[in-house]
């Protein structure tokens, strides 16, 4: 079995929160929600009978998963990477092959990452009849492990892969039975998970990586993800649309919404006058259209909101 050795980047200075040890190192540091600003969210949140909640990196910081963007502790601010642009990964075989030798190492840590209050209190909002709909713009699958059902993965999911030629999805982890069986003996040092799995290995260590095809038609396998630069399926977005105009009021949970394909929902919202409410540490795009900011921890703020 080969080994792989991690250099664990320094966590940056933490006040306390709620977050388990060791799972808090993504998490910007940020006050405890000020209690005026929770009793508002809890009154937006009785008021409202089909809510509508979108969720972003913030939410998955605090089970251990690093954003892009934070101040800080984001993957931008920490590191020159930047996540795969699609055009690339469908014109190189080269960048395919860095890819998934990268995402290969880090898969067993991504995937095991766990659900957090945060994910948990909104599954109960689901089973409680209060929330009509979640929609994610997170890859990592911990809302489905938390149970959420009415659920739409807007940027798809890490745990899942697509072949470009026949459109096949399969299991992620089918895939990497796949790539241990192709690679009996290769091994790396890497460092540092990003927010879709990939981590850091050097060019010259993925050379010797074997990615495999399609088995059905020998096509390239992408993660079903969506990447930066492609454009979210018209009829997930469409199938989101509606349940937005069924919906009360729209929460927006741990996300800043740069990424035009979250916006837009804020962006509807706001032409049908429909209430907004923003949970999120730091400033978001949506800000001036939100009646309430809340600014804490997602899990923190979350956990003690009442359902009658
Ligand atoms: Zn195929």
């Amino acid at each position: 079995m080969r080994l792989f050795r991690w250099r664990v980047l320094p966590p940056p200075a933490r006040t306390l929160s709620s977050v388990p040890a060791g799972v808090q190192s993504f998490v910007p540091a940020c006050r405890t929600a000020d209690s005026r600003s929770v009793e508002l969210l809890q009154d937006f949140v009785s008021r409202a009978s089909r809510l509508f909640v979108i969720t972003g990196a913030g939410l998955s910081t605090e089970s251990g998963i690093p954003d892009y963007r934070s101040e800080g502790v984001g993957l931008y601010a920490r590191t020159d990477r930047r996540p795969m642009q699609h055009a690339e990964f469908v014109r190189s075989a080269k960048s395919r092959q860095r890819y998934w030798a990268r995402n290969f190492v880090g898969w067993s840590q991504f995937s095991s990452h766990q659900p957090n209050c945060a994910h948990t209190a909104l599954q109960r909002w689901e089973a409680g009849g209060k929330l009509h709909w979640l929609v994610t713009q997170n890859v990592d699958a911990l809302h489905s492990k938390a149970g959420q059902r009415r659920l739409t993965e807007l940027h798809g999911c890490a745990h899942r892969v697509m072949c470009l030629g026949c459109g096949a999805v399969t299991a992620r982890e089918e895939l990497q039975r796949r790539f241990m069986a192709l690679n009996p003996d290769w091994s790396v040092e890497a460092a540092g998970v990003a927010p879709d799995g990939d981590v850091f290995i050097e060019d010259e260590q993925v050379l010797h990586f074997r990615v495999p095809s399609c088995e059905n038609c020998g096509g390239i396998l992408k993660p079903e993800v969506t990447f930066f630069g492609d454009t979210v399926n018209k009829g997930t977005v469409q199938f989101v649309h509606e349940r937005l105009a069924e919906s009360d009021a729209v929460l927006v949970v741990g996300s800043s919404l740069q990424v035009y394909s979250g916006y837009r929902f804020l962006l509807a919202a706001n032409d049908r006058r429909t209430p907004v409410a923003i949970l999120n540490i730091g400033p978001t795009r949506a800000d001036h259209l939100a009646e309430l900011r809340v600014s804490g921890r997602c899990g923190e703020v979350l956990s003690v909101i009442q359902l009658p």
